[in-house]
């Protein structure tokens, strides 16, 4: 089924009303259940059977995620888990403990399982030194065999980059990079404490593609301190500049019970208000789509001809935890403090703190802190969540093909609950489904949350707002 692209660009005024009323606290839906479901008092045993189960199919292909937390500095609207740490022995310290896990994970693997996604995030990986880059990159390989075409895709900090780290990213196999920018504005960078200035982007562009890195991504934030429109659009116009193949424009999430470094922002009281953001929203998808970029979905942008674009076309695209990919079907398992992995029926993920991980690791331990496993329940509302996060269209014979479930009929609350949306604008319901409108796309959140059976649920609370 081929699904209509979203080029037209969100009307601000009718928009900002609804803004207004649908603003509210809400997951980003990167997994379902959402990581506030996850336990410390999961059954472990059920987790390894789980674990076990997964290795069977030798043909199920593997997605794995390396957190990489240190940063030398801390940005102030950071919402990560980093170490700050100026100490680069650091670094070496944690590649040991990469492989460890590995060596620990590996006893556990059909050894069979193609890798089609590999991610680098953090933090910076970039803080790692080149020889310790290539020291984890030859860990991997001895453990996992990798499909030819695997997306390796790796986040870079571009302000204490040197070629010799985008060269050695790239001898590990990495082809994709996304580049943290956030804001071009010298004020705005002050206020956040991430001095930046654009050439140092565009000489890490340079740098990414002389190297032969097939693509290179961009991750800008709107609503941070001081950023109006109007500075919003130059920063826009300083990045197109650029030609990234892909752009990410995400809400900044302001989340201070969280992540206390963000109550400056409160303090100094320069954030911008809910009108001045969806300005900046609205801004950014018209002058992303005047430049040819197509709106993949919430906070994404990408080149027409790129995989993400096609697969959007295509109505194959996929949420995880790296945000959208098109890799779906894969068992997600991640390496590294706080990482998390999925498997069909589960999610682990390991300690947040640094000690607690070294020390998991070091008494050859799965370093799980919590986790969490599906009911049937749970798998089909994830279904339906992720086709309202990746698709334009929620079509229930398509559902009924592929979880074999009767979804009128079973969420048949939840479908009249949509009533409100409908007349509101952002979706229209038929018989066999209902379409997300262009106005939706800026609301998936809000629709997807009318089937997360978790909402009530008092852990749930601390979400960022959906705009
Ligand atoms: S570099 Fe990235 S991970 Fe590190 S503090 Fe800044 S925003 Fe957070």
């Amino acid at each position: 089924m081929v699904l209509p692209r979203c080029t037209e660009p969100i009307q601000a005024e009718p928009a900002l009303e609804l803004v207004r009323k649908y603003n509210i606290p809400g997951p980003r839906y990167t997994s379902y259940p959402t990581a506030p479901q996850f336990s410390n008092a999961v059954d472990r045993e059920a987790l390894r059977q789980e674990l076990a189960a997964d290795n069977r199919d030798p043909a199920r292909p593997l997605s794995l995620y390396f957190h990489l937390p240190f940063c030398e500095s801390l940005c102030w609207y950071c919402g990560c888990n980093t170490v700050i740490t100026r100490r680069r022995s650091s670094a070496g310290e944690y590649v040991d403990l990469l492989c460890r896990e590995l060596a620990i994970t590996q006893s556990l693997l059909n050894p069979a399982r193609p890798v089609t996604q590999l991610h680098f995030g953090g933090g910076t990986p970039t803080f790692l030194p080149p020889a310790e880059i290539d020291r984890m990159g030859r860990a991997i390989h001895s453990v996992f065999a990798f499909a030819p075409d695997a997306e390796i895709s790796v986040e870079i900090d571009p302000r204490r980059l040197t070629r010799e780290h985008v060269e050695a990213y790239r001898r590990l196999g990495c082809n994709r990079a996304s580049l943290g920018v956030q804001d071009t504005n010298p004020q705005v960078q002050l206020a956040i404490h991430r001095w930046q200035p654009l050439a140092q982007t565009a000489q890490a562009i340079t740098w990414l593609r002389e190297a032969g890195y097939q693509s290179v991504g961009v991750d800008l934030i709107y609503g941070l301190p001081l950023q109006t429109p109007e500075s919003f659009a130059g920063t826009l116009e300083e990045v197109i500049a650029l030609n990234p193949d892909r752009l990410a424009v995400f809400s900044y999430a302001h989340v201070p019970w969280l992540k206390p470094a963000q109550k400056i922002f409160d303090d100094r009281g320069q954030l911008p208000g809910t009108e001045a953001k969806l300005a900046m929203l609205t801004t950014a998808t018209r002058a992303l789509t005047a430049a040819g970029y197509v709106h993949i979905g919430m906070d994404h942008f990408a080149r027409p001809d790129d995989e993400l674009a096609i697969a959007h076309d295509e109505g194959t695209l996929y949420r995880n935890f790296q945000g959208y990919t098109t890799r779906a079907g894969a068992s997600l398992y991640g390496f590294g403090m706080s990482s998390i992995s999925q498997t069909d029926g589960s999610f682990r993920q390991n300690y947040k703190e640094l000690d607690e991980y070294a020390a998991a690791v070091n008494q050859n331990e799965l370093p799980v802190e919590r986790g969490c496993l599906l009911s049937e329940d749970d798998r089909n509302r994830r279904a339906v969540i992720m086709d309202i996060m990746c698709r334009k269209q929620v079509n229930y014979a398509d559902l009924a093909r592929r979880i074999h479930l009767d979804v009128p009929k079973t969420y048949a609350a939840e479908i009249e609950s949509l009533s409100e949306l409908e007349t509101d604008g952002l979706l229209h319901r038929q018989p066999g489904g209902f379409d997300i409108t262009t106005l939706g796309e800026l609301f998936r959140r809000v629709i997807a949350m009318r089937f997360d059976a978790y909402l009530a649920n008092s852990r749930s609370k601390g979400f960022s707002k959906v705009v």
